[in-house]
């Protein structure tokens, strides 16, 4: 099943305003993905909206959050349900350095229904590092029965680029990084698009093998790596 596990929405700010769910589904369904994460700056509140247009396209939907730790490292936090990541959402809220945003600068953080419809702004700012820590934030991911897969790690808030070492204590299995780039052996490369806009999203080349078709089988891999 071809996957693309990191997808912004119109949540992001840095994320373009056409990321509405029905736009970012049809384009999934366009390109034949079978699974998808959404997957906003520290925060949920766009995924029970994704969550219901997925379904009604047959594509899964995986919850995801991209969390920025107090180290400014980016780590994907999966989760089996939305309800799950929402916790999460919440957990981030409070970690969060209590900045505003500013629409005009960063751009607008929307929150819409599944009808494509604006239902509110988030006024937090929510680019920026929480208070929490790499191991914080790997634990609260895992007591929330996620699972944390570090982002992009040779570039920008990558693991690698900002630590320059895979922390054995946090026990990852997988890890996000480009198409030509080498992951420590023994460790799962995902290969998502980090898409911001919707000409970004993944084309139809990265297939994950699962025995079921269900979030719990896609947090196995990600939990354990492809053997
Ligand atoms: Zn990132
Ligand atoms: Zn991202």
């Amino acid at each position: 099943m071809y996957y693309d596990l990191h997808i912004h929405s119109a949540l992001s700010p840095c994320a373009g305003d056409e990321m509405t769910p029905g736009n970012v589904c049809a384009m999934a369904a366009l390109k034949d993905l079978g699974i998808i994460a959404v997957t906003d700056h520290n925060s949920a509140g766009n995924l029970r909206a994704f969550s219901k247009v997925c379904r009604a396209k047959g594509i899964l939907l995986l919850p995801g959050i991209e969390v920025c730790t107090s180290e400014e490292v980016h780590v994907l936090a999966y989760f089996p349900t939305v309800s799950q990541a929402e916790r999460m959402g919440d957990w981030c809220r409070q970690q969060l350095m209590g900045q505003k945003n500013k629409p005009d600068f960063f751009g607008r953080q929307r929150l819409l229904d599944w009808e494509d419809r604006v239902t509110g702004e988030e006024d937090a700012l929510l680019i920026g590092a929480l208070a929490a820590d790499l191991n914080q934030v790997c634990g609260i991911v895992r007591a929330l029965d996620g699972v944390p897969v570090p982002a992009h790690v040779y570039r920008s808030y990558g693991l690698m680029k900002v630590l320059g070492f895979f922390p054995p204590e946090a026990g990852f299995r997988a890890a996000e990084a480009g198409r030509d780039e080498r992951l420590p052996e023994g460790m799962t490369a995902l290969c998502s698009s980090d898409a911001h806009e919707l000409g970004a999203i993944a084309e139809p080349e990265q297939k994950l093998p699962l025995k079921t078709r269900s979030a719990q089988s896609v947090l196995a891999l990600l939990r354990d790596g492809i053997p």
